[in-house]
């Protein structure tokens, strides 16, 4: 019982009958019914079912072979309900040996298909929406293997086109979204790229209309696909050689692993296919596409997505060049332009003319995306993951990406975009002032010198050295180059990017951290084994000590990066003085290889600790001697001290940083690394807010790092503040029984003219 449509000569076969099928006259129930017989035999199945999404997500039967015809046009199952429902509503492929069994199974009398097991359902799909379902069953518990299934999807692909296309279902029919609201909306999304920017919305997807599906000559297809593929290669050649961005960065390693899958031998190979089965070029790349839209759906890896976004990027630009139009997205921008996209792929975002972007917003994407880091290279705000952002936003609609708050405001009210304005007026006025004192001391008015420094991880971040004006780099997270590559640096690229951000820095230190993987941090191409609680699990010093292959390649590369210049190295997540100790004599160790192998020792090398685990402040006394500085990481000492996960929404607002706890645990410390001596700061997410590092520095803790966009506005607070009274005050506070002391620092603040 092998279905037909499985050979490529049987699938050709049918794809021809449907086409002449649809272009041939005759009225539209009798032209539905044939179509689904030739799908039926084609299949080998007793029943094909045509359902049709109708107006307020009603999957309606419009023809069938094999249910009894009394049913079509009274049949009909919400989204969601039954097999055929649950396909509409998830928009995948069911496959099912026997449908009955199924939790979602409804039974509808009228039909008759008591007698048939087994059932195959795929979504007929246009524009993104699912239009319907066809569905084929069989009266045996028969399983469809996935040649099949992708011969139904194929059919499905093409039906999706040929029904809405063909007129053979109503205008209203075939959409289950209902008329887009008008009414304004916010939608909450992640930041990509901080920023604010409005203006109208240009869906990125402009949806390049194929205008033939079936191949009539299957060698001319393929000789149109090569020449199609060999034109955008050579194009995106260009683009990213004409592009003005710098040529150092991380983006520059993006642009070139996309080139890369420009050339990727599996994917060109799955569109020949594509065309071999049947389909014109144009379709083939399509018909891919959805597979792997499909396949991606299922992957839970953010690094494997990001591959597969790219991937569509490719798909898109290829049908464009097929089409042998322009790059859509290069025409008529409008002045104020906000593109609106389900993913982008980095050159696609490349495509349009940044002077006219003002913002980007996306229903996909994480941080670490490759679209996201062109956005910062380019400084176009970015929010992602905003769901629905597709359903709700229509071509022209004026909105506003909040790239500081992670929102979307669509069709917003004139006050609301006055607010904005404003807004924008306000950061533009606030940067301006803290350009103003970039280069003036950060130093209080009574005299206290506070050290400011920079978070960084990419090389990005350390471009913007100069401009923050930072006396050097507080925390420099050594895993963000292992989770933007595609496998393990070995010692030698690691030493060469560590070489390179001391050069960035030059006479400014830079603080290396040790590798922080585990917990949140997934490396793509190393798996730690799964953790019931990751924040909690292998993680960061305790996989370099148990791996101390790992970590010792990781510090023999920095000692080699070092050279004579001084090297200063801490360790993360450190919970006993014996770790501090085990690590620190893993790096003695490599340095003494190092200098017996005839390689010169560094002009100073400073050796610290992350307090980031509560254990450890109970080891204080012990811990100190040995250390050369302790540096905060406030972001797991919160959640390790709340025990709240740090990743959790639920949790996001529920505990302050600001309480009274973490406020005297903080005095005590800086208490007693005064007593020692041990220099002390803080590197968390906290230092970078002007209230919160306003705490900070009442508790006495004068080193701060942060993101390197944040430092104006610290340094702007510290020069507006006098530190003695504050600290006074601090004390005061941190023993109080409130929850949170946020509105008596704000008011304090405020009536001392501190700039927050
Ligand atoms: C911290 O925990 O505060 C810290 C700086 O480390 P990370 O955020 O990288 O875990
Ligand atoms: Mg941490």
């Amino acid at each position: 019982m092998t279905p037909q449509p499985s050979s490529g000569g049987g699938s050709r076969r049918l794809l021809r009958q449907l086409r002449d099928l649809m272009q041939s006259g005759g009225q539209r129930q009798d032209r539905l019914d044939a179509l689904v017989r030739l799908i039926a035999d084609a299949m080998v199945a007793e029943v094909c079912s045509l359902y049709v999404m109708r107006a307020g997500e009603v999957l309606e039967l419009f023809a069938t072979r094999g249910l009894r015809r009394e049913a079509v046009h009274r049949t009909r199952l919400r989204l969601g309900e039954g097999i055929v429902g649950e396909v509409a509503s998830s928009g995948r492929p069911l496959a099912l040996q026997d449908a009955q069994q199924h939790p979602n199974f409804a039974y509808r009398p009228e039909t008759g298909e008591e007698v048939y097991h087994s059932m195959l359902g795929v979504p007929l799909l246009r524009d993104r929406q699912v239009i319907g379902v066809i569905a084929v069953q069989n009266k045996t518990r028969r399983a469809y293997d996935e040649e099949e299934v992708e011969a139904l999807e194929t059919v499905a692909m093409v039906l999706a086109e040929m029904i809405g296309g063909a007129g053979l279902i109503g205008e209203e029919e075939g959409r289950h979204t209902e008329s887009l609201a008008t009414l304004p909306a916010r939608l909450s999304a992640i930041t990509l790229n901080e920023g604010i920017g409005m203006g109208v919305a240009v869906p990125h997807e402009r949806g390049i209309v194929i205008k033939q599906i079936v191949a009539e000559n299957i060698e001319a297809e393929i000789l149109r696909l090569d020449a199609a593929l060999a034109e955008m290669q050579g194009a995106l050649a260009d683009m990213i050689e004409r592009h003005d961005l710098d040529d150092e960065g991380e983006h520059v390693e993006v642009l070139e692993t996309y080139r890369m899958f420009a050339e990727d031998r599996g994917w060109i190979e799955r569109l020949r296919e594509a065309i071999r089965g049947g389909l014109t070029a144009e379709a083939a790349v399509q018909r891919v596409q959805t597979d792997m839209r499909q396949r991606m759906n299922k992957v839970r890896d953010p690094y494997i997505r990001e591959r597969y976004a790219d991937l569509e990027d490719l798909g898109n630009r290829l049908l464009q060049h097929l089409s042998g139009g322009d790059m859509a997205s290069a025409e008529a921008l409008p002045q104020d332009a906000v593109l609106v996209a389900r993913t982008l792929g980095p050159a696609e975002l490349l495509d349009y003319d940044p002077q006219r972007l003002r913002a980007v917003a996306l229903e996909e994407g994480s941080p670490t995306s490759h679209v996201a880091i062109i956005a910062r290279a380019l400084g176009i705000p970015m929010i992602g993951r905003c769901s629905e952002l597709l359903s709700r936003v229509r071509p022209g609609d004026y909105m506003i990406v909040d790239g500081d708050a992670g929102q979307a405001m669509l069709r917003p009210r004139q006050s609301v975009r006055q607010s904005f304005l404003h807004t924008m007026e306000q950061r533009a006025n606030r940067l301006a002032a803290q350009a103003a004192v970039r280069s003036l001391p950060s130093e209080t008015r009574d005299g206290e010198r506070i050290t400011l420094l920079a978070n960084a991880g990419l090389l990005a971040d350390l471009e913007q050295l100069d401009d923050c004006g930072a006396e050097g780099i507080g925390l420099y997270r050594t895993e963000v180059p292992f989770m933007v590559r595609d496998s393990f640096p070995d010692i030698r690229t690691q030493s060469a990017i560590y070489s390179r951000i001391l050069d960035m820095a030059g006479d400014r230190p830079v603080t290396f951290r040790t590798l922080d993987i585990g917990g949140d941090k997934a490396l793509p191409y190393w798996s730690g084994g799964k953790d019931e609680n990751p924040a909690l699990g292998w993680r960061a010093i305790r996989i370099g000590l148990d791996r101390p292959a790992i970590l010792r390649q990781q510090l023999r590369a920095l000692v080699a990066a070092a050279g004579e210049r001084h090297l200063r190295v801490k360790f993360p997540m450190v919970s006993e003085v014996s770790e501090f100790t085990q690590a620190r004599d893993l790096l003695h160790m490599e340095l003494e290889r190092h200098l017996k192998g005839g390689g010169t020792a560094p002009s100073r090398l400073e050796i610290g600790v992350m307090l980031e685990v509560p254990a450890l402040l109970w080891q204080l006394p012990a811990l100190f001697p040995l250390v050369d500085f302790v540096s905060i990481g406030s972001n797991d000492l919160f959640q390790f001290l709340f025990a709240i996960d740090r990743g959790n929404p639920r949790l996001a607002r529920r505990y302050d940083v600001l309480s009274p706890s973490l406020l005297s645990l903080l005095r005590s410390l800086a208490e007693q690394a005064g007593e020692h001596r041990v220099p002390l700061s803080l590197c968390g997410e906290m230092a970078g807010h002007p209230l919160e590092a306003l705490a900070l520095l009442g508790c006495g803790i004068k080193i701060l790092s942060m993101p390197p966009g944040n430092l104006g506005g610290i340094r702007l607070m510290v020069r507006s503040l006098e530190l003695a009274p504050l600290r006074e005050y601090i004390t005061y506070l941190s023993r109080l029984p409130n929850r949170s002391v946020r509105g008596h620092l704000r008011a304090y603040a405020g009536d001392h003219g501190i700039a927050i």
